[in-house]
């Protein structure tokens, strides 16, 4: 997962493997966006080897970039959260760790991305089926719904892949 692929716009769209990368190049699709990225590219897919570090490429052709809302699962809450108990502050691997609903489904609560958040196991049992203020507890900060362009959903994701474009778009 080394490729990132942005539109003709430069707004992020996608991860793409390796094999589509060749495919895209091989087609005239995408362009890289400097040539230390050519090189390593097309050495890379000289050699059938990821590439060694996060590849940009952009393509050629404008595309609409799609847009797509994401569920508050399990899974994007780890995510956006942090894997960090959002009471304590604390970060534990995901097993260690439990979704809290802010105001409690009894106490008229929801399953939304502004009413759910991480919580350790200590934390959660806690704070059990009462609202924050009256287990005396504090949020460390207000529950959101991420933003759900491509890009802020891709770099949710891959953290590795927001260095690379930051550090790109300083350049640029
Ligand atoms: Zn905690």
């Amino acid at each position: 997962m080394a490729v990132l692929l942005l539109a003709d716009t430069l707004e992020p769209l996608n991860v793409i493997s390796d094999r589509r990368l060749v495919l895209l190049l091989s087609k005239d699709k995408v362009a890289f966006l400097s040539s230390a990225d050519e090189e390593e590219g097309r050495l890379a897919v000289a050699q059938r080897r990821l590439p060694d570090q996060v590849l940009i490429v952009r393509l050629l052709r404008h595309v609409r970039p799609i847009r797509r809302s994401l569920h508050p699962n399990r899974r994007n809450l780890l995510l956006r959260d942090q894997h960090t108990c959002q009471y304590c502050g604390c970060t534990a691997l995901p097993r260690e760790l439990t979704i809290d609903h802010v105001v409690p489904l009894s106490a008229g609560g929801s399953s939304t991305w502004e009413n759910l958040v991480v919580a350790c196991k200590r934390c959660n049992g806690k704070k059990a089926n009462q609202l924050v203020e009256q287990a005396g507890m504090k949020l460390l900060r207000k529950p959101r719904e991420p933003r759900t362009d491509q890009g802020s959903i891709l770099f949710l994701r891959y953290p590795e892949l927001r260095v690379a474009f930051d550090a790109f778009c300083r350049v640029a």
